[in-house]
């Protein structure tokens, strides 16, 4: 059989642990056998991050500016532990939070659905995909414990020195607690390009929801500045995607997913994509089975598993035990990455092999064959868990 031919590199992030481990059987197994796979890798291991000064998580974020494309595998954020463990220089940042910084990207997590695994909620057929805004309102508030009577004030002093607003939040009489939230406009704007461009990338409506008749001014501005952009950007493209974009009441959302039978992109503000991330997820079953992908506004694309390193299957591992660790995010992270390439380029083989990626993979699980993390959450309670080599090995063969 000749191989599949790439144009244009994929940017490649090897990570740590038991995923690292993963990630090179993924590639022996599935990948190179039928693509000649052309990527710019780059070592985000601890070990190279801490002997290249974390230069080469900036490096690979800069690359994939460059080549619009990135598959990630899962790293390492460092803690005292980790210091200690892998004689560190320093506690280096997460490398998540510094390629979504350089990137200005949000990200969007979609659970993996299979048959023998339904849902907590019975009406979702199809995944629901989260966007997360994760920049400022609560997360970036200053707050203080009010300790007695007095007034609390909002103030707003230009760059200019003069003071341009004034406002009670309140006069206490008594104890309380105060907080002062904000956001920017450049922030909102880009996580509303982001999810416009994802909708599109997916072919799916997107629904953004907030708290405006409440909070007429923030989360007004919110509902404003999405509306504006896509009235003057992305109508004419969702229509004739044949998608919407729908904006309801935060509440009113909530209820309408619970009814709903999934296939949508869900937009939150990010207290609300906090919360609602982690019931979805565990909702739909495991994290295991849920991808990421990180948007940037001007349409940059980084595909990840939403889980960590799996750390305590590495210790397992180490010691020679052959576990029973799930590759089907990761291989879906590879899948995404490889048709979003060929997407790009006009390589529809290699667009269509990521989509075959994808179809091999659920089927092999739909036949019964599967991790254990699955085989215990699976309706049918006969099936038993293979390990990971035995699990790649039959998704190969249905490949
Ligand atoms: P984790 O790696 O997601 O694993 C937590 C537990 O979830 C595992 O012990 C395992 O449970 C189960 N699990 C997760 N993924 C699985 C898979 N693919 N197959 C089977 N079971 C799976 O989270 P963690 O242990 O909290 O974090 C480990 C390291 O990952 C940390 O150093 C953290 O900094 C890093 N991390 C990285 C990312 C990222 O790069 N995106 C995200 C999160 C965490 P059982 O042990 O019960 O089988
Ligand atoms: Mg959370």
């Amino acid at each position: 059989m000749e191989k599949i031919k790439m144009q244009n590199p994929i940017v490649e992030m090897d990570g740590d642990e038991m995923t690292r481990i993963l990630w090179k059987c993924i590639k022996d197994e599935l990948i190179y056998p039928f693509v000649e796979l052309n990527t710019e890798y780059y070592d985000l291991g601890l070990p190279n991050r801490d002997a290249t000064n974390d230069t080469v998580t900036v490096d690979a974020a800069n690359a994939i500016k460059k080549w619009h494309v990135g598959v990630k595998c899962a790293t390492i954020t460092p803690n005292a532990k980790r210091v200690e463990e892998y004689k560190l220089h320093k506690m280096w940042k997460s490398p998540n939070g510094t390629i979504r910084s350089i990137l200005d990207g949000t990200v969007f997590r979609t659970p993996i659905l299979i048959d023998c695994i339904s849902p907590a909620v019975r009406n979702w057929k199809k995944p629901i995909t989260i966007a997360r805004h994760a920049y400022g309102d609560i997360y970036k508030a200053v707050e203080y414990v009010v300790p007695g009577a007095g007034k609390a004030e909002l103030v707003f002093t230009d760059a200019y020195g003069v003071e341009t607003y004034r406002s009670t939040v309140h006069e206490f009489a008594g104890p309380g607690v105060i907080m002062g939230q904000h956001n920017t406009e450049k922030s909102i704007a880009s996580f509303a390009k982001s999810c416009f461009e994802f909708a599109l990338s997916e072919n799916k409506d997107l629904w953004f929801a907030a708290k405006d008749t409440i909070s007429k001014e923030y989360d007004g501005r919110f509902r404003e500045v999405m509306n504006g952009i896509f009235e003057s950007e992305y109508k004419a493209k969702f229509e004739s995607a044949g998608i919407k974009y729908f904006y309801t009441l935060i509440d009113d959302a909530v209820a309408r997913v619970m009814r709903s039978e999934g296939g949508f992109i869900w937009a939150c503000k990010n207290y609300d994509g906090d919360v609602m991330s982690d019931m979805l997820s565990a909702a739909f079953g495991s994290l295991a089975m849920m991808t990421s992908v990180l948007v940037s506004p001007d349409g940059n694309y980084e595909f990840e598993a939403a889980h960590g390193t799996i750390t305590r299957h590495y210790y397992r591992h180490l010691k020679g035990e052959v576990t029973s660790s799930n590759p089907v995010a990761m291989i879906f992270a590879w899948a995404g990455a490889l048709s979003k390439r060929g997407e790009l380029d006009g390589n529809k083989e290699l667009l269509e092999f990521g989509e075959k990626l994808k179809a091999a993979t659920l089927e092999t699980i739909n036949s019964g064959i599967m991790t254990g993390d699955l085989a215990a959450l699976c309706d049918d309670k006969t099936v038993s868990g293979v390990n990971y080599n035995e699990f790649l090995a039959a998704i190969r063969e249905k490949l």
